[in-house]
């Protein structure tokens, strides 16, 4: 099933590469037809080309609007050959076959992205190359479509390996690429159309237009399969960029603990150095300090039996000292915005160790969607990204909260935000005392928190539990007083939360009762 290429169609906006393959095409005895820039580039490094003009009969016309949509040029693409009335066809129009489509589009998202007038956007719809690479991809028993420079090697490999010929695999699998990108160019562009173009970035009924990054080894289980798919630029503008510098290769598990941890140390951006700890995708410890590796240590100290193959990030570049004492324990992934040359020096002796190194934090506040699968459909909601200030807080006690209970307080809730439902979260200078995650109901996670915290005293020596004297956050309302009694029990003496329950009467007086000081923020954060 070896197709050997001996007329090729190069146009190309992204001229990457071009002059490389170019010459190796030539050197297979391949020749080669292009539209005007396309030529020009490969004329000036003495390449011998035919214009498309050439075969059309016609001129590019109309600013570039119509340079290849001629049957000349789709017939030599979409011919079955081994067709009598297709090869008939041919024959009585002098159509000569296309056995090769090089073909990368107008730059539409980066034109979107650099701010362009609209005309110009208009103007970067490119719709010849795509009708070609949709036409040599369709006919892929015959033609060879690449659309990606990337590409360009393997495609030389392969000429080489088969004496100028492509094989139907190589054929097949390009041909899916090469629709992949067609079909993302289109959704690039209506997604500009319904919703950029009217003024509207991110509406809340978009659901993300993504495009295929890498496959992964495996999903959340070594049975399952998995890929990375990131959202168009067009529509994910700001987000920050990570380089992996060293380590093993990402798993699924570890882009989705990474993320849950650099979403939270984005709650930190420019404040003091924060360090979050991540197991499963919920917090296991977090803190704030004057120093990163202080953070680091009150951080691990809040559960530092979970923290064992825990996911690190930090919200601003790492230093040495930081760097040597989180290589002590086994960890997976550790993202942050830089590393300084010690830190880096730290983590190459661990070589597992995963480093990701990114160009800045995601905004917490950024709006953006949310998706999740469900038997028959797909649910998609914006972002938790509503967000409340100290100003927000309505005091629903006889006794206000202190100022540092108050900083406690935002803290706790801070942390709460990102941890799974139902979440309880106690908070005291800057750290978390104790998390309690994703339990069924809100008493067994103001357990879990509390107990969490007895044990860290333990491993620690300290006289008392840091729950003491803390505030605790509820990531929703307490619907009744049970679990605000276990946290008062704990040691808590402030309380952030919603409010909302009918029984906020019951939960109001039994926080008075314990002398606690109860804040309610008016606003939920389930996670689920
Ligand atoms: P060149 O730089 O060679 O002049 O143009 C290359 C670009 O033109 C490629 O991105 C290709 O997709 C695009 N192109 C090729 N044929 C046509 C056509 O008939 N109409 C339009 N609008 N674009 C085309």
């Amino acid at each position: 099933n070896d197709v050997t290429v001996k007329r090729a169609l190069l146009s190309v906006s992204d001229k990457t590469g071009l002059v490389e393959l170019g010459k190796s095409l030539a050197d297979h005895g391949v020749e080669l037809v292009s539209t005007g820039g396309t030529a020009k580039a490969l004329r000036e490094a003495g390449l011998a080309v035919k214009d498309v003009s050439e075969i059309t009969g016609f001129p590019e016309m109309m600013d570039g609007r119509v340079k290849t949509l001629h049957p000349m040029v789709h017939g030599g693409l979409l011919a079955v050959r081994d067709d009598p009335e297709h090869a008939a066809a041919m024959d009585a129009h002098g159509i000569g076959a296309i056995d090769l489509v090089v073909v990368n589009l107008y730059p539409f998202e980066d034109t979107v992205a650099k701010g362009a007038e609209r005309a110009e956007i208009i103007e970067n719809i490119d719709i010849g190359g795509p009708s070609m690479v949709r036409s040599a991809a369709k006919n892929h028993a015959y033609v060879t479509i690449v659309t990606d420079p990337a590409d360009y090697d393997a495609l030389a490999a392969e000429l080489g390996e088969r004496s100028g010929a492509t094989s139907s695999e190589f054929r097949k699998r390009m041909a899916a690429k090469a629709f992949a990108a067609t079909a993302a160019y289109d959704a690039a562009i209506s997604q500009w159309f319904a919703y950029a173009d009217q003024g509207e970035t991110f509406p809340e009924r978009r659901a993300m237009a993504s495009r295929l990054h890498s496959s992964l080894r495996y999903g959340e289980n070594p049975h399952q399969k998995a890929a990375l798919y990131v959202p168009q630029r067009v529509l994910s503008p700001g987000l920050p960029q990570a380089e992996q510098v060293q380590g093993k290769e990402l798993s699924y598990n570890n882009y989705n603990d990474a993320n849950a941890a650099l979403e939270l140390a984005g709650e930190f951006s420019g404040g003091e150095p924060a360090i979050v700890i991540v197991k499963h995708a919920n917090p296991c410890g977090v803190a704030q300090a004057e120093t990163l590796l202080e953070a680091w240590e009150a951080a691990l100290a809040c559960d530092s039996v979970s923290a064992f193959g825990g996911i690190v990030a930090a919200n601003r570049p790492l230093d040495g000292p930081t760097a040597e004492a989180i290589c002590k324990i086994f960890t997976e992934v550790v993202v942050a915005p830089g590393a300084d040359d010690d830190a880096r020096a730290a983590f190459a002796k661990k070589k597992n160790l995963r480093l990701l190194i990114t160009d800045g934090l995601p905004d917490p506040r950024r709006p953006g969607i949310s998706q999740v699968v469900i038997a028959g459909g797909l649910l998609v909601q914006t972002r938790d990204n509503g967000a409340i200030a100290a100003e927000d807080l309505k005091v629903v006690t006889e006794r206000e909260p202190t100022e540092q209970e108050l900083k406690d307080c935002l803290f706790a809730w801070t942390v709460a935000r990102h941890v799974k439902s139902n979440a309880i979260v106690y908070a005291k200078d800057g750290t978390t005392a104790g998390i309690g995650a994703g339990q069924m109901n809100r008493r067994d996670s103001s357990r879990i928190a509390a107990m969490k915290a007895a044990e860290a005293a333990e491993t620690y020596g300290w006289s008392e539990p840091r729950t003491k004297g803390s505030a605790v956050a509820s990531d929703a309302f307490f619907p009744f007083a049970d679990g605000l009694l276990a946290a008062a029990e704990a040691g808590a003496t402030a309380v952030i939360q919603p409010g909302g329950s009918i029984r906020d009467d019951e939960v109001i007086a039994a926080a008075n009762e314990a002398g606690l000081a109860m804040v309610f923020t008016g606003m939920r954060h389930f996670r689920h």
